[in-house]
This record gives C-alpha cells, structure tokens and sequence, in this order.
C-alpha cells in the first residue's frame, strides 16, 4: 500500500494539517464524517475513533450502535481549497463493530466482498465514470433553484458557457488530488456539464466518486452556485447520467476482454460480462438508479438508455462497446445515473457480470438503432428497463445474485427506498389536476 502509519504521521506535521476529517458514506451513498484534530491522529490510526452507528441512515439497530472507524491510509488526501496554514485532510474508513468484525452494513464492505471474488477468479476489475451534472443559481436565501446560469449547449466554448470558470477550477483542484482527468465539457441542456475521470480499481473508483462529488459542490458553491447530481432536474430537456466504463484485467495486467481475432475485437469473457448485465439488467437498475427521480431521465428522446440490449452504434443502448479499441477494450453501462452509491452500484455491474463468466451467459444479438428507441407505448416489459423504482425494486427481490452481492445492506437498503416510494406515491403530482381535474 501507499502509506504507512508513520508516513501519515509525517504528512500531517509537514504540511501542517490540523483538521482530519475520517469520512465514509451511509446506504445512500451520502458522504458523511466526523473530524478530529491532529492530537487525535495517533487514536485515529489506532482504530480508536468510535461512532454512533444508530443515527446514520440504514445503519444499525439501538444495540449494535457504537462503532469503530477504520481509515484506509491509502485514501489520505489534502482539501486544496482549505486554508493553507492549518491545513484539512480526510481519509475514507471502513466500519468495524466492536468485537472487530467488519460492519457488514457498509457499503465499502459490500464492495470489497464482490472485490475479493472477482480476485478469487483471476480478475481485477475496474471501472472509470462519465459525470454528467447541473450548475444552477441560488434565490437570495442560499437555496438551490432550477434556474440555469447559462443557455449554451454541447460542446459550446465561452463566454456562452459561462460554467467553464467553475469547470476549470474543479478540474484544477481535482488533479491536485490526483485525480487523472479525462474531459470535460459542456453538455447538451443549459447549465449541464460533464466530467469523466480514467478509470482505476473498483474501489479506489468508488472512493474517487464521493469524492468528485463533494468537491464539485464544494468549487460550485464558491463560485455562488448550486451544483446537482439529480438525475432529472428539469423536465424536457436531458437528464444526467453516470455511464459506467468498465475493464477487467488479469493478475498479469492484460484486460481479458480483448480477442484480436473476434470481430468486435471481444473476448469470450466479455460476451459473458454483457450477457450477465442484461441478464441482471432489471436487478441492476434498483442500485444504478436509485431514486423516484432516477426514472424520468429512462425516457426515450434524451439520449438516455430505455431499452435492456447492447451496440456498437451510439443510440443510447443500455450496453455500448465502443468498437474497436485496440487491445483496451471496454464495456459501457449507460443506464446508471451520479445519485447511485457508488460503492453498492459497481458491486452490482460486477457481480452481475461474473455471474455472466461463471455461468458462460451469451448475450442476445445486438439491436439494431429503430429496436433501442422503440419502447414507448409498450407493455413489452421484458426488454425495458423497469420505469419506476417501485418496478426495480421488485425485480431486485426477485435476483438472488444482485441480492446476494447486497448482503446484509438489501433489506436496510429496500426498505429505506421502498418508503421513498411510498412518500412519493401519495403525492397528488399537478400534472394529474391538469389532466384529470377538468375531465373528471
Ligand atoms: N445525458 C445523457 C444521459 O442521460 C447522455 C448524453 C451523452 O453523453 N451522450 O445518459
Ligand atoms: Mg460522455
Ligand atoms: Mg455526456
Ligand atoms: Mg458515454
């Protein structure tokens, strides 16, 4: 690993940190964190910090509250954008229970567990994240609205795009945290943004991801703006996603989905990989997409995959294969949006993929363009993607396999999102008084 106990030790003297935050998120994926002082550290790195599990979302019953946080050495990180003098570092923690057991309801345990049995088989998996997000104003008492700052679209340049300060800067106070980034650009609704950051392993890409998130926020903030990781902030006009690139490497470092002799350039793995995707597809959305909100950017006309199948051309399929990438292949998932938590979402693309391997699962042919855009006004559900979080939620509990990647978080998790369902369900939406009121 990176860093010793004692490199930490040096660090935070050096560079004169005072503050550590040791973070780590709830079920729903929420960065959380307590701080401690630099007196603390010693205690910190010693496993000694307890936290009360009891009042964190899907956490724990009364009794098993108290718990220890475990930093990962690994993930200490200074905050550019804090003072200087003084300095704030984090590192992320995995959560034990008392008696040292790992707590079974993180989901950076979740991850791991699906980690270690790709490792099992030869694999080490990794992933690499496209961000799509929203810049928009604040009203005079710092709350977020819908109004966007700008009216540019795809690929526009300044001074229309008036987003690329605040772009810059987060990409700038990124890389100085050693983020390795790849391209960011305006994207097609105004106000809308993308970022996409290489790939690394699964885990550091899950850590990666709470992180760009919290510092996109926090950049955006300073800047005066509200940046939103909702999938579906305004209606008629794109959503955002999270598509997903996906690798699988061999303890030798070559990625096993690469056949010079196949067509696509594809392995047999990697016919697995995707058959297990869209076998799990269904599963799967439950976690990529996790919110009421999640289901209005799964609509056709946004670019935005709605039908469960895989190309090579891009017309927004569930699954893309960029064709033809040398001796790097990937597999694009384009159905997850940035309010996944990230650590259970790509436990989920993975687990359903080796369950492809495992179980040597063909995909179905490729579809063809006019098959992926034709799911309006069909009952057919079998080929779409299911159209609300209620939907998903049921085809999880039928999905031993995503269930089983879950553990102990499936039944904390539905039964935090199966309530968000119910909330939302007995809300009389003003789209029904339009409709109905007159007519009824
Ligand atoms: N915004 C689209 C989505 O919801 C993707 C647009 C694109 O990157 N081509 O996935
Ligand atoms: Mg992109
Ligand atoms: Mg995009
Ligand atoms: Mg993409």
């Amino acid at each position: 690993s990176k860093y010793t106990k004692d490199d930490i030790i040096r660090i935070v003297s050096e560079e004169d940190v005072k503050f550590i935050r040791l973070q780590f998120v709830d079920i729903l994926g929420t960065l959380k964190n307590v701080a401690i002082t630099d007196e603390q550290l010693e205690r910190a790195l010693n496993d000694e910090i307890l936290i009360d599990g009891s009042s964190i979302e899907g956490f724990a019953r009364m009794e098993e509250s108290d718990m220890y946080l475990r930093p990962d050495l690994d993930t200490f990180e200074i905050f550019p954008w804090r003072p200087h003098q003084g300095k704030v570092a984090r590192m992320i923690c995995d959560i034990y229970h008392l008696d040292g057991k790992p707590f079974q309801g993180d989901p950076r345990y979740v991850l791991k567990k699906v980690i270690s049995e790709a490792a099992d088989m030869g694999y080490n998996f990794n992933m690499g994240p496209e961000f799509e997000f929203f810049l928009f104003h604040m009203d005079e008492n710092g709350e977020p609205t819908t109004i966007t700052h700008d009216n540019a679209g795809y690929f526009d340049l300044g001074p229309i795009d008036l987003g690329e300060n605040v772009r810059r800067d987060i990409v700038l106070t990124l890389e100085e945290m050693g983020f390795d980034i790849q391209t960011s650009h305006h994207e097609v609704a105004p106000g809308q943004h993308e970022i996409d950051f290489k790939y690394s392993d699964a885990l550091t890409s899950a850590d990666n991801i709470v992180t760009f998130k919290l510092v996109v926020k926090v950049i955006a903030r300073k800047h005066g703006l509200h940046a939103t990781f909702m999938p579906k902030p305004i209606e008629g006009v794109s959503g955002s996603g999270m598509h997903s690139n996906l690798l699988m490497y061999d303890r030798q470092g070559n990625n096993i989905f690469y056949d010079p002799d196949d067509e696509l350039q594809l392995s047999k793995e990697a016919y697995y990989f995707i058959g297990g995707l869209l076998r799990h597809a269904k599963a799967l959305t439950a976690v990529t997409n996790p919110t009421v909100n999640s289901y209005k950017r799964l609509v056709s006309g946004f670019e935005a995959p709605v039908r469960i199948g895989w190309s090579t051309i891009n017309a927004s399929p569930f699954i893309r294969v960029p064709s033809v990438r040398k001796k790097d292949p990937i597999i694009e998932l384009r159905s997850p949006d940035p309010s996944c938590n990230p650590y259970l979402a790509i436990a989920a693309m993975l687990k359903a993929g080796l369950d492809g391997i495992k179980r040597k699962i063909d995909p179905p042919k490729m579809m063809e363009k006019k098959e992926l855009k034709s799911a309006l006004h069909t009952l057919d559900v079998e080929s779409v993607i299911p159209s609300s979080l209620k939907e998903a939620l049921i085809e999880l509990s039928k999905d031993e396999v995503i269930k089983e990647a879950l553990g102990d978080v499936y039944r904390r998790y539905t039964k935090a999102k199966s309530m968000e369902w119910d909330e939302y369900i007995s809300v009389v939406h003003p789209w029904e008084v339009k409709k109905y009121i007159a007519r009824y």
